[in-house]
C-alpha cells in the first residue's frame, strides 16, 4: 500500500492520553478475523505523518493486560497501513538504578506469560478459508532497530535520558510479582517488568511490521524496594507525571520514523523464505 493512500502509516498502541488533545482525530471501527481490537482506531496526523492510535486497555481501561485481544490489535494497525509501531507502556524497574520516572529503551523480551495466543500461524483457517502455515520466526532481536534509535533520540532531545537497553520481563498479571519473583527476576539480570510487551512485539514482527517498546518506569518492583509493594495508586500518580513528557517524545519519534518505504531493517524481512498460507492485510 502505497503511503499516501493509507490512513495511518505509523500505530501507537498506549493510553487516550496520546490522542486526545489531537486536533481532526477521526474515529474508526476495524474487524478482523481475529475479532475486535481493544478499541476503535483513532487516526490523526502528526509531523506530516499519518498516525493510528490505539488504545491498548480501551479508552476506559476496562481490558486487563492478560483479556486484550492482542492478535485483533495488531492486525487492524496493518490493516490501515500501518508498518511501524510504537508501543509505549507503564513498567516496575527491577533494580534501583531505574527508579520511578526511567524511561527505558528495552532490546531484549523474556516471555512469562501463560494464557495469550501469540501467534496469527495457528493452523486455524481464516474465515476466508486460507490456512496459516507452520511458521518460525527469527526473533532473536525483538525490537527494530531504526524504531529503537529513533526512540533514544527523541529521548534525548526533550532532555529525558534514556536507558539504552535492557531486557523487559513480561508476566501474565494482572497481580504484581511477589518479592521472591522479583529478586529471581532482577538476578537473572532483567531490567524491567511489564505486562503487555508480549504478545505485542512478536505478533507485530509475525506481520512484518517495526515495533519499539518505550517502557516508563512508573514504579520499582518488590524486590527493589523496601516499602509494602506496588500499588496501583503509585503507578498511576507517576504516569500522570511523565505522561506530558512521554507525549512529547512520543510524538517526536513519529516525526523521525523513516518512510514506509525507506524502511531497511530485519523487521521487513520477517517472512523471507515462509510461504505463510495467508495473506496479510
Ligand atoms: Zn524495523
Amino acid at each position: 500500500m502505497a503511503e499516501t493512500n493509507s490512513a495511518a502509516t505509523i500505530g501507537v498502541i498506549g493510553g487516550s492520553g496520546f490522542y486526545s488533545f489531537l486536533d481532526d482525530v477521526t474515529e474508526i471501527t476495524v474487524e478482523t478475523p481475529y475479532g475486535a481490537p481493544s478499541d476503535s482506531l483513532f487516526l490523526g496526523e502528526l509531523a506530516g505523518r499519518k498516525v493510528a492510535f490505539l488504545p491498548r486497555h480501551g479508552r476506559e481501561h476496562r481490558t486487563p493486560p492478560h483479556r486484550i485481544n492482542y492478535r485483533a490489535n495488531l492486525w487492524a494497525l496493518r490493516s490501515v497501513g500501518v508498518r511501524q509501531v510504537l508501543g509505549p507502556c507503564a513498567v516496575g524497574g527491577l533494580v534501583p538504578e531505574h527508579g520511578p520516572g526511567t524511561l527505558l529503551v528495552p532490546d531484549q523480551l523474556v516471555d512469562r506469560t501463560k494464557s495469550r495466543a501469540q501467534t496469527f500461524f495457528d493452523g486455524e483457517p481464516l474465515p476466508d478459508g486460507s490456512v496459516p502455515n507452520v511458521v518460525h520466526m527469527t526473533f532473536a532481536d525483538p525490537y527494530c532497530p531504526a524504531g529503537r534509535s529513533v526512540a533514544l533520540g527523541a529521548a534525548r532531545g526533550r532532555g529525558w535520558e534514556p536507558v539504552d537497553g535492557g531486557t523487559m520481563v513480561v508476566i501474565e498479571g494482572p497481580r504484581f510479582s511477589t518479592r521472591a519473583e522479583s529478586r529471581w527476576h532482577a538476578a537473572l539480570g532483567w531490567s524491567v517488568v511489564g505486562m503487555t510487551g508480549h504478545p505485542e512485539a512478536v505478533l507485530a514482527r509475525e506481520l512484518g511490521l517495526c515495533y519499539t517498546s518505550m517502557a516508563l518506569v512508573t514504579d520499582l518492583d518488590a524486590g527493589a524496594e523496601a516499602g509494602e509493594g506496588v500499588s496501583h495508586e503509585e503507578v498511576l500518580r507517576v504516569f500522570g507525571e511523565n505522561v506530558d513528557r512521554l507525549r512529547e517524545v512520543l510524538f517526536d519519534a513519529v516525526g523521525a520514523l523513516p518512510k514506509t518505504a525507506d524502511r531497511d531493517c530485519l523487521c521487513t524481512r520477517a517472512h523471507d523464505g515462509w510461504d505463510l498460507g495467508i495473506e496479510l492485510p
